[in-house]
């Protein structure tokens, strides 16, 4: 992806790709939207995908793959052991990262449920700049605790600041002068931090985050799973970095931490994931336990070809051309809503265009999920599938009593290299006619309300017939148009 400029002068996103695999897409009429969002339960999780015109719920194991990519998946080496396929990962990996040693794990949640059995003891703490879902619960499950020390900017839902998934440096040392050496599990900076919008840290302050914990020798841990996206912004924003490749900022991050891990399904366009390091002791001890829980040292439970796959992939990220499509139509998606008065987190940042919806739907209690109604209205809408993330993804506590979330936000993932720029112009102004109609949409509530993970199986029904009017007003305003 390219930003270029147009002879009106105007600058537009370029895609510097052609299609050359296709998937036809259904855009189905708005009353089959609604009632296809009904059998759903208001929940985006259980569309049937044939029903969903842009699939916008993540970018996990969705990315495009390349001809390179396709190519390689015919050379993969089946064998168990001495795998030439394991070879070029093996070597793809340690390239990339300049580290001695890789160990390949089924995806990212594997690589985080080896190294807390590992790390984690109970009562000790992993203070780390946000969680991931998963991080969380596997850090949990072993005993020990988590500490957000993401700067406050982080959490700041508009905002200038270049760098919102930085690590706040004074409580770190804090934290590590409060639990000792021996208190602290590990350190973990979160690459492209997900859960608060795709926020990269800078090269900067993972070098003071390093010094801290060089300091106080207590390892590193990096997760890397959405490095490409943090690598285009360190890129673009930070001073010190705008004259570096993006492998040698690569190299400088790798070289800070002691022990980094990814997810596959995000870093280099497949399916898979991985941990690498130059630490003998650390490669001693995860090598013992990858063959227990994930396969033998050669695929870590990958398929062989998306093993080759994941190596291509890889090298790809180092190319801006390749991985800038993500940012870029990001970027453009919150600059046109921002015309439109459409309240977005901002700056931009990678893996989607995340929503206000407590702005946007500012008549609905947070009781009533104002960021779920506001996926099912958009479904309704558009047919194009986000994802909630706010209070119905948190879950009741032994009491039953509801926490809500500190943001509410719809998700609309960006995943790399599949739409083009048309598709995100139609889903920017679906959202502008479903902001003019706002008042319109009304909340929801719980039919049936699993206990553990309710986003993901729960179901839901409008707290008012409100959805009929919304498809009222719709063919009111666009006739027999889709
Ligand atoms: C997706 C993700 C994970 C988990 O990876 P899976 O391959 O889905 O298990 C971990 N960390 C981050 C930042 C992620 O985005």
């Amino acid at each position: 992806m390219a930003n270029v400029k147009f002879f009106n002068g105007q600058s537009f996103p370029l895609e510097m790709h052609k299609v050359r695999i296709i998937q036809k897409l259904n855009l189905i009429p708005i009353e089959a939207r609604q009632e296809a969002m009904a059998a759903a339960g208001n929940n985006t999780f259980l569309l049937k995908n044939r029903d969903v015109f842009m699939d916008m719920l993540t970018d996990s194991g969705v990315n495009a793959m390349s001809d390179r990519q396709l190519a390689a998946m015919m050379l993969a080496d089946d064998s168990y052991a001495g795998s030439e396929t394991f070879e070029r990962l093996d070597k793809a990996v340690n390239t990339l990262f300049g580290t001695r040693y890789f160990l390949p794990a089924h995806q990212g949640r594997a690589c985080e449920n080896l190294l807390s059995q590992i790390f984690v003891r109970p009562g000790t703490v992993v203070p780390m700049n946000y969680h991931f879902t998963t991080t969380k619960a596997h850090i949990t499950l072993n005993g020990g605790r988590i500490e957000e020390i993401i700067v406050d900017e982080g959490l700041a839902v508009t905002s200038t600041f270049p760098f919102k998934g930085n690590m706040d440096v004074d409580k770190l040392e804090q934290l590590m002068q409060r639990h000792g050496r021996e208190g602290v599990a590990f350190v973990r900076m979160e690459a492209g931090t997900n859960l608060v919008g795709g926020q990269p840290f800078s090269l900067e302050n993972l070098e003071q985050v390093s010094a801290v914990c060089r300091g106080h020798g207590v390892p590193l841990v990096l997760d890397a799973s959405l490095l490409s996206d943090n690598l285009y912004f360190n890129k673009l924003r930070e001073p010190a970095c705008a004259g570096m490749s993006l492998h040698q900022i690569t190299l400088r991050m790798a070289e800070l931490c002691d022990i980094i891990y990814f997810s596959a399904r995000k870093l280099g366009f497949g399916r898979g994931g991985g941990m690498c390091t130059s630490n003998d002791e650390h490669f001693r001890r995860i090598r013992e336990m990858v063959p227990l829980y994930e396969g033998f040292l050669t695929y870590g439970g990958m398929s062989v070809r998306e093993m080759e796959a994941i190596a291509i992939g890889l090298e790809e990220t180092l190319d801006p051309d390749m991985i800038s499509q993500g940012p870029i139509f990001i970027e453009y998606m919150v600059e046109q809503l921002l015309q439109r008065r459409i309240p977005v987190i901002t700056p931009p940042g990678g893996l989607g265009c995340h929503v206000d919806a407590r702005a946007f739907l500012d008549h609905i209690p947070q009781n009533q999920y104002p960021a779920g109604a506001l996926a099912s209205a958009f479904f309704i809408a558009s047919g194009v599938r986000g994802m909630e993330r706010g209070t119905l993804s948190e879950q009741r506590d032994e009491n039953g009593h509801e926490p809500m979330a500190d943001m509410e936000l719809l998700r609309l993932a960006l995943p790399r290299r599949v739409f083009t720029l048309s598709q995100v112009n139609y889903a920017v102004d679906r959202l502008a006619w479903l902001y003019d109609n706002r008042r319109l949409v009304g909340g929801l509530r719980f039919t049936e309300e699993p206990r553990v993970l309710r986003f993901f199986f729960g179901k839901l029904a409008p707290v008012t017939d409100w959805q009929n009017d919304l498809v009222a007003r719709f063919r009111t305003d666009f006739g027999d148009s889709l």
